[in-house]
């Protein structure tokens, strides 16, 4: 970090949001702002504007390198905490790369690294949230949800529904619980039935089931019209020969949450891959804080991220996150060139092309990269041509 550097990133910025617009969230005037600097990452709050236009003259006024705003919806939000009167807040999930567990890139690059492969990880947990979650067991409509790149290594989902607007916070952290806790005991799925006193029947669960119990007798039934599916479950191939060529009859017991008719070895380690590919990979460490706290300061979709130059861009559909690549999507500052001196052991992907790893070098770069090297401290700008 250095003085011309932090100048030159905050030009860039304050460009950036003289021709941007879109920023502003809905009811604007009942949100608390924050504002990041160099010096800290949220050096203001508290904060409130009238409307989009008092927003986007701050915002070329002074060029934050991170703006937040609030999940509430308050009656006062430039007033201190308890007297701010709350009416509400939206949900919010936060979906990070870096707490994915065993991404073997990782392996590779460190924890402070996003590559390509981060990128993707975190976009499939996000389809995972919405497709496995949200949509089937929460019934919100693929159109009630926002999604927006973080600007860095993951994606942000935001809903405003208005059943969900005065949840507590106990009510949060229930439904953060149900989604990011722990895989479901086997146990807990499969019961006997006695029919005469020497035989039982199992029982499991079937398709048509609420919640996690109709997750896995589907997720097992789609696995059931590939061998290749079966088999990477964990089921032997004469097993899983046999469940395809009875594919009617298995349909049809399962069904009825009759599990006695498919007679699976191996069930107890089988049904554990099928629990952790339905789970959102988010590790221990998920910050269900985004979630449960009712007052949570977020990043403000369609801003700068001060920590790596990236707009965190609003993508507008599913099928659109689905082709979405925020290292050519996101990019901000996309003209001009900047002198660095680089030091960076890493490859960085970005519009297409490729930069690094750099051994302590001078040369010049487009903006977009340079600002991301000097933003991840791997790089110093020397001058701005
Ligand atoms: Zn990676």
């Amino acid at each position: 970090m250095s003085d011309i550097g932090n100048k030159t990133v905050t030009e860039y910025i304050r460009d950036y949001y003289k021709s941007a617009t879109g920023a502003a969230p809905d009811r604007i005037e009942q949100r608390e702002f924050g504002f990041g600097s160099f010096a800290s990452r949220i050096a203001v709050r508290h904060t409130s504007f009238k409307n989009e236009r008092e927003l986007h003259s701050y915002l070329v006024d002074t060029a934050p390198l991170h703006v937040d705003y609030s999940a509430a919806y308050y009656k006062n939000p430039d007033a201190p905490m308890d007297r701010k009167e709350w009416l509400g807040s939206e949900l919010r999930f936060d979906i990070d790369a870096g707490d994915i567990v065993k991404l073997p890139c990782r392996i590779e690059h460190g924890k402070e690294w996003a590559c390509e492969k981060c990128l993707d990880a975190a976009k499939e947990e996000v389809i995972k949230l919405v497709e496995n979650f949200l949509v089937p067991d929460f019934g919100f409509s693929e159109r009630e949800l926002e999604i927006n790149f973080s600007g860095n290594r993951g994606y942000h989902v935001h809903i405003r529904k208005e059943s969900v607007l005065s949840l507590n916070k106990s009510a949060r952290e229930e439904i953060s619980n149900y989604i990011f806790g722990q895989e479901p005991d086997y146990n807990s799925f499969f019961y006997t039935v006695k029919i005469d006193p020497r035989h039982e029947k199992q029982m499991g669960p079937g398709p048509g089931d609420g919640g996690w119990r109709g997750k896995v007798a589907k997720a097992f039934l789609d696995a059931a019209s590939s061998k290749e599916d079966l088999t990477s479950l964990g089921i032997d191939k004469v097993t899983a020969s046999w469940i395809f060529k009875n594919i009617v009859k298995v349909r049809e017991q399962i069904s009825q949450g009759n599990w006695d008719f498919v007679r699976i070895p191996n069930r107890e380690s089988v049904f554990g891959n099928l629990l952790s590919r339905q789970v959102i990979n988010q590790g221990n460490r998920i910050d269900k804080g985004v979630t449960n706290d009712p007052s949570h300061l977020m990043r403000l979709p369609n801003t700068i991220h001060g920590g790596t130059g990236l707009i965190a861009k609003k993508v507008p559909s599913l099928a659109a996150l689905e082709i979405f690549d925020p290292m050519k999507g996101a990019l901000a500052f996309k003209t001009g060139e900047l002198r660095v001196r680089a030091d960076s052991r890493y490859r960085l992907a970005i519009n297409g092309r490729e930069f690094g790893p750099y051994k302590n070098e001078e040369l010049e770069l487009p903006a977009y990269a340079a600002t991301y090297l000097y933003l991840k401290g791997l790089a110093d700008i020397i001058s701005n041509k």
